[in-house]
């Protein structure tokens, strides 16, 4: 059988060894963390140690994490639950984002991007002025499909001289730049597990100290009133590893992006009219996404695929539908040109190897495509 080329870490990552190891005991033994007998004052260690653990990750103090079933859980819960009289959110936001601004009802205002990806301070400045008060922005640290860091800490400086509080999707950026919850000076901050070599469905909310929370689901009162249901044990102690993990794998990122770079001058190289998009700015080290002219995303998709390659177009949770990616038109690319575009994610797993057989692949759709 063929190899398993993976390329497509901002959609999920494999789960790392010693999270199954950690997740394999958890669920070896019972526990609820509600409980007060033994078994229960267990499970509520490991979820305490979690807490720490997720905590060390962003800088921020245990008791300020909430874990939730994931990012888009934890997206939904800040957005509505604030009690923010409007909503400005960044033209390139993750679905789950737009998604709760809509349920939430309230006034909602997009702020634009450059062409390279990076917020327009200028017109948040105009957004905030006229924006019902007090506001949330919601801007993420890091973008899934094209990797663009923004500069939160200017963000959050600009966003208080209006009064407004600031919510940042970290979900793409743990575990790829290093996170300072207290530095960035946001309220809130969402994670996932998933995406930094822990399981799916497991996710959180750090928040300022001061920062309201409404719940979004309400019943027992678990994690202080702020997120009710009996907390996924196994998952929360999985992510806990994850996070611990994650930090460590920091110092893995310059081999990462060293391949990533191989990966993009070799595209480079072989045709001048591909694009890698939003290279002129701060991106993640793992991140690429390439535009072939010509040929739609789903269609090289399908080819990588073929190829044993994973990788995906438009945005990862959106993958299977047929939808131009918002954040390349936002960008500024005519919507032919977004359709052509396909994001390639790389990890701690990923070889020499693997960029290499990803590259011959890309040459040969390419040359395939031109020849016709
Ligand atoms: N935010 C970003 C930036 C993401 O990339 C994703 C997942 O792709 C999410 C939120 C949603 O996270 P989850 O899959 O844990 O619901």
């Amino acid at each position: 059988m063929k190899r398993l080329v993976y390329l497509d870490y901002n959609a999920t990552s494999p789960i790392r060894s010693a999270v199954i190891d950690t997740m394999t005991a958890v669920m070896q033994s019972v526990g609820n963390p509600s409980s007060v007998h033994a078994a229960g004052r267990g499970a509520r260690a490991k979820v305490e140690e979690a807490r720490a653990q997720v905590a060390a990750l962003v800088n921020a103090r245990p008791r300020d994490v909430v874990f939730t079933s994931g990012g888009t859980e934890a997206s939904n819960t800040v957005i509505r639950g604030v009690g923010a009289a409007s909503i400005l959110v960044s033209a390139i936001e993750h679905d789950c984002v737009f998604a709760a601004a809509k349920e939430s009802g309230l006034p909602t205002y997009v702020i634009p991007t450059s062409d390279q990806g990076v917020v327009d301070m200028e017109a948040l400045r105009g957004l905030l002025e006229k924006a019902e008060k007090p506001a949330l922005v919601s801007v993420m640290l890091a973008n899934n499909e094209i990797g663009a860091i923004q500069d939160v800490a200017a963000i959050v400086a600009l966003a208080k001289e209006f009064g407004a509080r600031v919510f940042t999707d970290a979900v793409q950026a743990a575990g790829k730049i290093p996170l300072d919850f207290k530095a960035l000076g946001v309220d809130y901050l969402s994670l996932s597990a998933h995406k930094l070599g822990g399981p799916q469905g497991v996710g959180a909310i750090v928040l300022g100290p001061t920062a309201p929370l409404k719940s979004l689901i309400p019943g027992g009162g678990q994690e202080l009133s702020r997120r009710s249901g009996t907390e996924n044990v196994a998952g929360i102690a999985g992510f806990g590893t994850a996070a611990m993990e994650a930090m460590v794998g920091l110092g893995d990122m310059d081999r990462i992006r060293a391949l990533r770079d191989k990966l993009e001058s070799e595209v480079r190289a072989t045709a001048n009219d591909a694009i890698v998009v939003g290279s002129g700015a701060d991106r993640l080290a793992n991140t690429s996404c390439l535009i072939m002219p010509g040929v739609k995303g789903e269609t090289q998709v399908m080819h990588f695929d073929l190829n044993g390659i994973c990788v995906s177009s438009g945005s990862a949770c959106s993958s299977g539908k047929v939808k131009v990616s918002h954040v390349l038109t936002a960008m500024g690319f005519a919507p032919e040109l977004a359709e052509c575009s396909i994001r390639v994610s790389l990890g701690y797993r990923t070889t020499e190897e693997d960029v290499d057989a990803f590259v011959a692949a890309w040459k040969s759709i390419y040359t395939r495509t031109r020849a016709r």
